[in-house]
C-alpha cells in the first residue's frame, strides 16, 4: 500500500552528499512537480528539491482549499488576460493547455469539472485530491524527491552549469529547472530564492510587487460595512491618464479596507502607483448606477413622492443598511434628514457619492497577503519555446518565478502547470540527447 504520499525522502541515495541526476528541479509547487513529471517522461533521472517538509503546500491552499486549477477560455483569450506579455505563454499552452491539463489529471484519477462553465475545479472540490494524486504519480515515476532541501546556488564550472548546492549538500546535474515561485505567502513556501539563482546566471529581475492582494484604505468606514458583499462593483483609479484602469466584480469590505475578486484582480495596478503617488485615489461604484445624473433624478423623484422619508431609509431599499449610512456620512448629511428637506447642493453631492464613491488606498496587504507576485525573471532573457535561459544553457525556468502573472480564475495555476511541463520536457529531452 502506498504510504503517506506527501512525505518525502530520498530512498535511493540514503542521504549521500553528491547525487548525479539528468535533471534537477528546484521547487515542489505545481510548476516544479509538472517539470519533474515531464522530464521523467522523456526518460530522464529526475531529482525534485523542495525546501518545505512537503510538496504542493501552496497548491493545497489554492482556491480556498478548492483549487481553481484552470478555466475553459480558449488560448487566445486566456493569454489576453495576462496583459501585454501574455503571448509569451503560447508555446507552453500549445503543448499543455487547459484540455491537456485536464486529460493529464484524469489520467492520474483526478476528475475535474467547471460548475459555472468557466472555472475548473477537481470534482471533489478539494485541492488535497490534486496534491495527493501528483505525489503518487511522482513516486510511481521513480522521481527522487528531497524535501527540506533548499538549493540556493548553482554550481558552475568554467561558465557551464554542472549542478546545484544547498548549505549541506550538492547535486550534480547539467539540467536544472528553477520553479521556486515568487515572494508571496512565506508560510506557503515563498522564498524569493529563484531570483538569486537567476541572478547568478546573469539574469535580470524586474521589480517584484504583491499582486492579487487586499487594499488598505485611509478611510475607516469599510470596517463598518464588513458584513456586506457588493456584487458587480466597479472600481477605477482616479488619477490623470488612468481612466482605462478599471475592474468590475464582487467587492468585500474588510477591517482595513477592500478585498474580494474585483479588488484582487485590480490590485496588480496599485503598488507601482503607490510608489509614485504615495496614496492612490479610487472611485467605487457600489450602487450599480455609475452616473450621478441618474441618482440625482432618483433623489428628486423620492423628494416629490415621499418627502417625509429619511434619506438613509430611502437608500436602504437599494443597498445594504451600513452602506446607506456611510453614503450619507460622506456627503456629509445626517441620515435622518427627510428627503423633502434635501437642498440642491447636498442632493447633488449625495448623487455624486452614490454614483462614484471616493476612497484612498494607502497600502496593500503586502507579500504576506498577496496571492501572487508580479515581476520576476525577465521574459526576454528566457526563450518562450523552451523556457531555457538565453545566458546559461541547461538552465530552465517555470511558473511564478518568471515575470508573468494572470488574474484570478485558474490562470496562474494553468500557467504554472503549462510552463512546468514545457521546461521539464525540454530539459529532459536535452539531457537524453547528450
Ligand atoms: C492562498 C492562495 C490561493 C491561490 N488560489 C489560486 C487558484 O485557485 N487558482 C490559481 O490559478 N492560482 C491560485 N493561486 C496562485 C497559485 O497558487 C500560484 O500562482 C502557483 O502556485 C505558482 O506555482 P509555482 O509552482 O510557480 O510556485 P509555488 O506554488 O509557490 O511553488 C514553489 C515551491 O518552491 C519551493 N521553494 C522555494 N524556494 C526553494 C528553494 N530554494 N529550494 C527548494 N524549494 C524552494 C517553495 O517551498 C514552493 O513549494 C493562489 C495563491 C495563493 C497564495
Amino acid at each position: 500500500m502506498y504510504n503517506s504520499p506527501q512525505r518525502c525522502d530520498d530512498n535511493k541515495t540514503g542521504g549521500a552528499p553528491t547525487l548525479v541526476v539528468d535533471v534537477a528541479v528546484i521547487g515542489g509547487g505545481p510548476a516544479g512537480i509538472m517539470a519533474a513529471i515531464a522530464a521523467a517522461d522523456e526518460g530522464a533521472d529526475v531529482l525534485l528539491c523542495e525546501q518545505l517538509p512537503r510538496i504542493g503546500v501552496k497548491l493545497q491552499a489554492t482556491g480556498g482549499g478548492r483549487c481553481n486549477i484552470t478555466n475553459t477560455l480558449p488560448n487566445d483569450e486566456f493569454m489576453e488576460r495576462f496583459g501585454r506579455f501574455g503571448r509569451y505563454a503560447q508555446p507552453a499552452l500549445t503543448r499543455f493547455g487547459q484540455d491537456t491539463l485536464r486529460e493529464f489529471l484524469q489520467s492520474i484519477r483526478v476528475s475535474t469539472h467547471a460548475p459555472d462553465g468557466l472555472h475548473v475545479f477537481p470534482v471533489t472540490h478539494q485541492a488535497s485530491t490534486v496534491v495527493q494524486a501528483l505525489a503518487t504519480h511522482l513516486h510511481a515515476k521513480g522521481i527522487r524527491i528531497h524535501c527540506g532541501a533548499r538549493p540556493r546556488r548553482l554550481t558552475l564550472k568554467q561558465g557551464s552549469l554542472v549542478g546545484i548546492e544547498t548549505k549541506t549538500s550538492s547535486f550534480r546535474s547539467r539540467h536544472v529547472v528553477i520553479a521556486t515561485g515568487g515572494r508571496s505567502h512565506v508560510a506557503l513556501g515563498a522564498t524569493g530564492d529563484g531570483y538569486e539563482l537567476a541572478r547568478q546566471a546573469g539574469h535580470t529581475i524586474t521589480d517584484t510587487w504583491p499582486a492579487m492582494v487586499p487594499l488598505i484604505t485611509a478611510q475607516t468606514w469599510p470596517a463598518r460595512c464588513r458584513a456586506d458583499t457588493v456584487p458587480k462593483a466597479e472600481i477605477s483609479v482616479d488619477l490623470p491618464g488612468m481612466r482605462k484602469c478599471r475592474g468590475v466584480g464582487d467587492l468585500i469590505f474588510t477591517r482595513t479596507g477592500l478585498a474580494g475578486p474585483v479588488v484582487l484582480d485590480f490590485s496588480r495596478h496599485i503598488p507601482p502607483l503607490l510608489r509614485e503617488y504615495g496614496t492612490v485615489p479610487l472611485r467605487l461604484c457600489l450602487t450599480g448606477t455609475p452616473h450621478a445624473d441618474t441618482w440625482h433624478s432618483r433623489l428628486q423623484f423620492g423628494q416629490r413622492e415621499e418627502p417625509g422619508t429619511p434619506v438613509a431609509h430611502y437608500l436602504k431599499r437599494t443597498m445594504a443598511p451600513s452602506l446607506a449610512e456611510v453614503m450619507c456620512e460622506l456627503t456629509p448629511l445626517p441620515g435622518h434628514t427627510p428627503l423633502g428637506q434635501l437642498a440642491r447642493a447636498p442632493r447633488r453631492m449625495l448623487a455624486e457619492v452614490l454614483a462614484q464613491t471616493p476612497i484612498d488606498v494607502t497600502d496593500t496587504g503586502g507579500f504576506g497577503k498577496a496571492m501572487i507576485t508580479r515581476g520576476g525573471v525577465t521574459l526576454k532573457e528566457v526563450a518562450p519555446e523552451t523556457l531555457q535561459s538565453k545566458y546559461l544553457p541547461g538552465l530552465f525556468f517555470a511558473g511564478e518565478v518568471l515575470d508573468l502573472d494572470g488574474p484570478c480564475g485558474g490562470f496562474n495555476l494553468q500557467w504554472a502547470f503549462a510552463s512546468g511541463y514545457l521546461a521539464g520536457q525540454c530539459a529532459g529531452r536535452q539531457s537524453m540527447e547528450k
